[in-house]
């Protein structure tokens, strides 16, 4: 799972949580103002109608009183009585302005119909001050008592509004909209952030999956190992396991020179990687008697802190090439190495001995009357001479450093390294004898009745001089010598420097 997935989906349910925060906190407070208005709204404004009611039932009782007072005194005491009570509906009203939720008109009526009252009130007064009682009494019981009587309907509207009001309140609380559009949007987060949760673990299981898959690949497919910082093997892929033919379990805690052809190949190995270099190298494993050839590069592992803590190795199998190699620089009849390989060979070996000052002996052979042998017994015979001559060749050619090439037809070489003349002139010696002793009949031979072969053989000084054409050209004037002295025979000679 990559992290940007996983960053989406961390938004994802933030948005979604901060979403459902946010629409609970609207409901909770819309509950909240619902609750102060339904408290407010219907309770001042009906308390303050029924203040009102009071008032106006009141003064229409002193308006009374005041029609039936004895003198302008009692009028005057009856009168404050009165405004009193005026200026006790003035204050409901304003109360009723401030929280009053329906229609202003209807509280502009009902005020309207206190002020025109008022005015009804004044010529009530004016009538009784001028001693005009009867008309006074008039107007209080008629159009003062019907007035009063408007007023009280009037300001009932507002009172029957703020009850009906208040119903309103209370049915919208005890609805449940609000509870299930909570219950509704938390819901749906959780069910939503349990989807991208959901999705998030499906998408990390998938890329276990998939880099289980690649971690089965590689170890079916790449030949892997780790060492320890001691040098143990930790860790070995299954690939490398099946072409060792080794079980895991015997391979693990063995030492890292498992891999290694040579003790002196192992330490280069340990010189580079302490130093933190990589190695590489081309390496060999017996299986089964089988060289396996590997191509062994190793990886210093490094922490943090910039220490070395273990060795990665990747293997490649070479052991293809190496056959290639092998084929390519070898001749398929004798064995031994051919024409090409010798001249690869030959140039860097003078060279070599020339630069380690070590004495080099050249043995050059070819065998004698072979065409003769050929058309006595055919060419099929003429090549198994060939390989049993070869045959004596290696035997004499197998350390380190010893050469033996057929660079001809029917013509050898060995290059060698040996301490003394004395043991180069016995070589060729040996090789003479061990040839004819093959006794491979040949009636048509005039030096022998089996096969034999001729030799030039030749040892130069450790300081020798001479360049790789003039060792060979030397030695092929012996080759000739050996043959027009008879054949069957060597010529050998310990070679002076050029310029001695
Ligand atoms: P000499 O003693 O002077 O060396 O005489 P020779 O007959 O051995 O030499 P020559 O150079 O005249 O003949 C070499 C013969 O080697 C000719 C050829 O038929 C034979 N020859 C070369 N290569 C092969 C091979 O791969 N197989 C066989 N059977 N014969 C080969
Ligand atoms: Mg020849
Ligand atoms: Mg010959």
């Amino acid at each position: 799972m990559n992290i940007g997935k996983l960053i989406l989906s961390y938004v994802v349910i933030l948005l979604i949580g901060i979403s459902a925060a946010i629409f609970t906190i609207i409901k909770v407070q819309e509950l909240a103002d619902n609750t102060k208005k339904m408290y407010t709204h219907p309770f001042t404004v009906s308390n303050a109608v029924a203040d009102i009611q009071t008032s106006i039932i009141t003064m229409h009782r002193n308006m009374k009183d005041v029609v039936l007072s004895k003198s302008n005194l009692e009028i005057l005491l009856t009168m404050e009585q009165v405004q009193k009570e005026e200026s006790k509906v003035i204050n409901d009203f304003n109360q009723i302005y401030k929280f009053y939720l329906g229609d202003k008109q209807d509280i502009d009526k009902s005020f309207q119909l206190f002020k025109d009252w008022k005015l009804i009130r004044d010529e009530v007064i004016l009538n009784m001050t001028n001693h005009r009682i009867e008309e006074a009494i008039e107007i209080t019981k008629g159009k003062g008592a019907k007035h009063i009587e408007n007023l009280y309907a009037q300001i009932k509207i507002l009172k029957s509004f703020a009850f009906n009001k208040a119903d309103e309140f209370y049915s919208r609380a005890i609805d449940n909209n609000v509870m299930y559009s909570v219950i509704l949007v938390t819901g749906s987060s959780l069910l939503i952030s349990g989807l991208v949760v959901l999705w998030m673990v499906l998408s990390i299981v998938k890329a276990n999956q998939l880099s289980n898959k690649q971690m089965y690949l590689i170890d079916q497919n790449i030949l892997s190992a780790t060492l320890s910082f001691e040098k143990d093997i930790l860790k070995i892929s299954s690939s490398l396991c099946r072409i060792l033919n080794v079980k895991k379990k015997d391979i693990l805690s063995q030492k890292a020179d498992y891999f290694f052809t040579t003790p002196v190949q192992f330490e280069q190995f340990e010189n580079q990687i302490y130093t933190g270099k990589e190695y590489q190298g081309e390496v060999y494993v017996e299986v089964d008697n089988v060289q396996n050839w590997f191509n062994i590069e190793v990886f210093p592992e490094i922490d943090n802190m910039s220490n070395l803590t273990s060795f990665s190795i990747i293997l490649t199998d070479i052991s293809n090439k190496k056959k290639i190699e092998e084929i390519s620089i070898h001749d398929s009849l004798s064995g031994l190495y051919n024409r090409n390989y010798f001249e690869a060979t030959f140039d860097k070996e003078v060279k070599r001995a020339c630069r380690e000052q070590k004495s080099l002996s050249i043995i050059l052979l070819d065998i004698d009357y072979f065409k003769q042998y050929n058309d006595t017994y055919g060419h099929q015979e003429g090549d198994n001479v060939i390989i049993a001559i070869a045959s004596v060749l290696s035997k004499h050619s197998n350390r380190p450093y010893d050469y033996a090439f057929r660079i001809g037809g029917e013509e050898f070489l060995i290059l060698t390294y040996l301490d003394t003349p004395e043991k180069t002139e016995m070589l060729a010696d040996t090789l003479i004898k061990e040839v004819e002793a093959l006794q491979i009949a040949h009636k048509n031979s005039a030096v022998s009745k089996y096969v034999t072969i001729s030799i030039g053989a030749i040892q130069f000084p450790s300081n020798h001089t001479y360049t790789s054409n003039e060792m060979f050209k030397r030695a092929d004037e012996f080759l000739y010598q050996s043959k027009t002295s008879g054949r069957n025979k060597f010529t050998f000679e310990r070679a002076n420097n050029t310029d001695s």
